[in-house]
């Protein structure tokens, strides 16, 4: 876990969590006001408060469906000012409910719904740190909001409240403390589906690799081959096959052993990686000492120089065995299609493979196509 550091798409998507989570919050305030003031008719009493609050939340709470909905062009191109506006969107309307708790404590034609308004109080700052425990910054600062002015009130204004101003206090403490430990579990997850994601990139990457050569292997030729061939279909451009053979490998194997053949193996696949140039290109083991190397957007002619290269370049591979010089030769069979649809990648296998056993015959160590 500790090798895992916090790196920009952590974050990104930890605050794409809170930017979700937090959808409750456009409308909460607003409803919970509104749940407040109609059945009580609060706009007959007390008018100013009404009209007041009601804008504030609707302002809002606008802002905040706003910013949601902008989330991700606002982060993209700014981290900082997308945390400068959300911080405070998250924060103004829970100072506003945290100032109408205050306010039901002192306001005489509040007072009705005060039991109401620290109820939903409560239940705000108990379902904002849910939401918001991605941010311990924002938890914080969103139950300071909704709980401490309504302690404070309560503590000024005695009385009655002073039981109140304590239970809002210990209910601070209280999610306090819950938040720190949600907040660790939450980043401890995150942290684990970014080490998995990263695991099973890992894993991907070293099961598509031929074990001697380092190459790409054969399931990952077969599934690029059908895949290239779709995408040439698609914008009809052409695609060439080349496969590549040693001549008389078995003899190497036999008059040097295995470890030497593989040797030869690992020698020619640095030249065919280093022989093709564009990232597109695949180079694999096809199978045994033969290998196989797709070249996506190319014509015969082409992929007919491509393999004439690597004839010559394998031909220049000289190992030594003791005082004993072994080189060997490759003859290779060059194929090439613009696909259309329904044509199968066994049919550019084939026609590459019937090249090749052209090249055999014609002696070895020689292209054909
Ligand atoms: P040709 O010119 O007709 O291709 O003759 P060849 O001897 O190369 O072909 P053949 O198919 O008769 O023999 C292929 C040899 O390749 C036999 C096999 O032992 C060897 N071989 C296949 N895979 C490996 C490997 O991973 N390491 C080693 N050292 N040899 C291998
Ligand atoms: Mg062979
Ligand atoms: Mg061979």
């Amino acid at each position: 876990m500790k090798d895992i550091v916090i790196n920009e798409e952590m974050l990104f998507t930890a605050r794409g969590d809170i930017n979700r989570r937090s959808v409750t919050g456009c409308f909460i305030y607003l409803l919970l006001w509104f749940a407040n003031i109609i059945p009580n008719k609060l706009y007959v009493s007390s008018p100013e408060i009404c009209l007041w609050f009601t804008v504030v939340f609707i302002l809002l709470s606008a802002g905040r469906v706003l910013l949601m909905i902008s989330f991700e062009t606002i982060y993209r191109k700014s981290a900082l000012s997308w945390k400068l506006l959300f911080y405070p969107i998250i924060w103004l309307p829970a100072i506003c409910w945290g100032a109408l708790c205050s306010l039901s404590m002192i306001l005489p034609e509040l007072e009705p719904f005060s039991l109401v308004i620290i109820i939903c109080t409560a239940g705000l700052a108990g379902g904002g740190v849910t939401a918001l425990l991605a941010s311990r910054v924002l938890t914080i600062g969103l139950i300071s909001c909704l709980l401490l002015p309504g302690m404070v009130t309560a503590f000024l204004f005695a009385g009655d409240n002073l039981s109140l101003g304590l239970v809002f206090g210990i209910y601070w403490l209280g999610m306090y403390s819950i938040t720190r430990i949600q907040h660790r579990e939450y980043w401890r997850a995150l942290k684990y589906s970014f080490m998995i994601k990263r695991y099973n990139t890992e894993l991907e990457r070293l099961n598509a690799l031929d074990g001697l050569t380092g190459l790409k292997n054969r399931s990952f030729f077969d599934s690029s081959l059908k895949k290239e061939i779709k995408a040439a279909t698609r914008v009809q451009a052409s695609i060439s096959l080349l496969l590549i053979d040693i001549d008389h490998f078995k003899v190497i194997n036999d008059r040097h052993g295995h470890l030497v053949g593989d040797e030869c193996l690992r020698r020619l696949s640095l030249v065919l990686q280093s022989e093709v140039q564009r990232e597109t290109d695949i180079v694999a083991r096809y199978g045994g000492e033969e290998f196989a190397i797709i070249l996506p957007g190319n014509d015969l002619e082409h992929a007919l120089f491509v393999a004439e290269r690597i004839r010559a370049r394998a031909e220049d591979i000289d190992q030594y065995h003791g005082d004993m010089k072994i080189s060997f030769t490759v003859s290779v069979g060059v194929a090439s299609c613009t696909p259309y649809p329904g044509y199968k990648e066994v049919q550019l296998i084939e026609k590459a493979d019937s090249a090749l056993y052209k090249a055999k015959n014609r002696g070895r160590n020689s292209v054909c196509s």
